[in-house]
């Protein structure tokens, strides 16, 4: 079987998770086959290798699978976070997601003037949550390099709010 047929087999659909008609595509099943996760790291790593000064992660699950990523990249890690976790000067974006709206953050000094970033997350649905992630990494001057998702959910057009960004899903479906 391919990666993306294995990535696919190794989620899990989790119904009326956080609300009632929602379905959740859960990764820690992923998490736990290390063979997996090798591979799907070693799919980005060889995509980004060279390209990219930092990664940042988005809480929480970005963060498992962006560090990872960050260690075989040999670059930094710079956590997005909720609202109020971050304890240093912040940038904050707020936005609508798919269930509500949320408030993300990045510390003002994590990225440089011109540093390129790679943004890492597990899922992108709508996109809001990478929209906002890539405004927060321009505000503190950097550029967002490229952007690497595990799976990406084509129906919900997450990438019609990503125009002019590069990016990568190991699956699309
Ligand atoms: P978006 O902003 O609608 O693209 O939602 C993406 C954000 O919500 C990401 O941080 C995802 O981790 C999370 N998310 C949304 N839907 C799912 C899902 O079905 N499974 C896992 N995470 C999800």
């Amino acid at each position: 079987p391919t990666l993306a047929q294995d990535v696919v087999a190794g989620m899990r659909d989790i119904p009326d998770f956080p609300i009632h008609g929602v379905v959740f595509k859960d990764f820690t099943p992923i998490l736990l086959d290390h063979e997996l996760r090798d591979r799907i790291v070693a799919d980005t790593v060889a995509r980004q290798r060279g390209r990219v000064d930092v990664v940042a992660g988005i809480e929480a699950r970005g963060f498992i699978i962006g560090a990872v990523i960050a260690h075989e990249l040999g670059v930094g890690f710079v956590p997005v976070r909720k609202e109020g976790k971050l304890p240093s000067a912040v940038h904050s974006v707020s936005y609508a997601l798919e269930y509500g709206t949320a408030t993300l953050e990045i510390h003002q000094d994590a990225v440089s003037n011109g540093e390129r970033v790679l943004v890492v997350d597990d899922v992108l649905a709508t996109g809001g949550t990478l929209a906002a992630t890539c405004e927060l990494v321009e505000s503190c001057g950097a550029s967002v390099a490229s952007i690497e998702l595990v799976l990406e959910i084509g129906a919900l057009e997450g990438r019609a709010k990503l125009a002019g960004y590069e990016v990568h899903s190991v699956v699309t479906i």
